[in-house]
């Protein structure tokens, strides 16, 4: 008989006298053995089946859907193949697309030319979730999805939803009368957060570009003030060799990408503080061509964050389109550090985008979606509403293990 190798199997034995006389005592003797055996058998069956079952659950938790990330439309949320420069005066490092020629770079920060790293830096990668596909009721604004496209699928961030009217407020969209932002609700609860883009950062500067009347800046870079005066930024552009300039809605990423720039109306003012009990804070933004501000009270030692999305008109403020940014102390005593001011997304069209398409009107199935790189992205702003059918399912960002 032979077995699957071709070799001659243990049953083809024939048995001796030598071998018939001992098999008694082999016997008994195989009785022991056979049961240590069976229990040596039995717990490899249970390690082999406790193996198996891990890779069973360890394959069924590996993403099926596993897609990497092509070009900047979603930028900086998710990013394609792309470079890192680095600025060594501010010690600042951001991702760039390239297109790969040998134009230089210079911060977006300070104005310095950078380093770009010779290496490519891998794309983000997301998880296509396909189950959606056929229940989109369940997508909300805010989330991401991939889109089907012709060679490739097409990730963007649904704005509205059937039954949402689309209108415009100037350049600005505006959903169901509010801004395509508070219509997403808590954007920072969202799958994929809403990125935010700082640009200017007081301890990255030796010399500062605040200033007021009664405050001091120590050596460590903390502010400090003996009244209620004003600090006031001052914004000086990179592209105007570092001149008195208002802020541009400009995605440090987008260096080799032709855009057309508007002014930013949407900022947030981040800052260590400390102070003895409680302090009350004024904050001060230039927005829509005029002063609006927001008092927040503080304790002790905490981080301020403070947007510009909470202020209100204010009669006379610090503020103009070069002086965007302010603050002062109404009570209490405070050093403030590590002030940062960062433009926050605006969903809006571009210059030479089509205004008679507004208003929309969503009707059933139908959905309004736009990328997070708003200058470049090409989405319902050109190419329109776009059908559930077309939606393959919702996207979030893989971290791997
Ligand atoms: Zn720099």
């Amino acid at each position: 008989m032979l077995d699957h190798s071709g070799n001659i199997a243990p049953d083809d034995f024939v048995p001796n006298a030598e071998y018939q006389a001992s098999r008694k005592q082999r016997v008994s003797l195989g009785k022991s053995v056979d049961r240590r055996r069976t229990v040596a058998n039995l717990f490899f069956l249970v390690f082999l089946a406790v193996v198996i079952a891990w890779i069973g659950w360890h394959r069924g938790r590996a993403p099926a859907g596993l897609f990497a990330i092509h070009g900047s439309s979603m930028a900086p949320t998710l990013l394609g193949e792309h470079h890192v420069v680095g600025c060594v005066a501010c010690g600042l490092d951001w991702p760039v697309t390239m297109s790969g020629d040998e134009s230089p770079i210079y911060c977006f920060h300070c104005g310095k030319q950078v380093q770009v790293s010779e290496r490519i830096h891998a794309a983000s990668r997301v998880i296509l979730n396909e189950k959606l596909a056929v229940t989109t009721d369940v997508l909300r604004p805010g989330d991401v999805v991939a889109l089907r496209g012709e060679s490739m699928l097409r990730v963007k961030r649904i704005a509205a939803v059937p039954g949402d009217t689309i209108e415009l407020d100037g350049a600005y969209l505006i959903v169901n009368g509010k801004s395509v932002v508070q219509r997403m609700g808590r954007e920072q609860q969202l799958t994929l957060p809403l990125p935010i883009l700082p640009f200017e950062l007081d301890h990255r500067r030796s010399q500062s570009r605040w200033s007021g009347k009664s405050w001091r800046r120590s050596h460590q870079r903390i502010w400090e003030s003996s009244d209620a005066s004003w600090l006031v930024y001052h914004h000086r552009s990179i592209h105007q060799q570092n001149q008195s300039s208002v802020v541009w809605d400009d995605y440090p990423c987008n260096v080799d990408v032709d855009r057309k720039l508007q002014l930013a109306n949407r900022f947030v003012l981040t800052a260590e503080v400390a102070c003895q009990g409680e302090a009350l804070l004024e904050v001060a933004f230039w927005l829509n061509q005029q002063p609006c501000a927001v008092v927040q009270r503080v304790t002790v030692e905490s981080n301020l964050v403070v947007s510009s999305d909470d202020a209100t008109v204010m009669s006379l403020g610090p503020v103009a389109g070069e002086y965007p940014v302010a603050i002062r102390v109404l009570e209490g005593s405070v050093h403030l550090s590590r002030l940062v001011v960062a433009r926050q997304i605006e969903y809006r069209l571009r210059p030479q985008d089509d205004r008679t398409l507004y208003p929309i009107q969503l009707g059933r199935g139908e959905y309004f979606v736009l990328g997070d790189n708003v200058p470049v992205s090409v989405d319902s702003r050109d190419f329109g509403v776009i059908s559930s059918d077309s939606i393959k399912g919702s996207v979030e960002l893989f971290q791997s293990p």
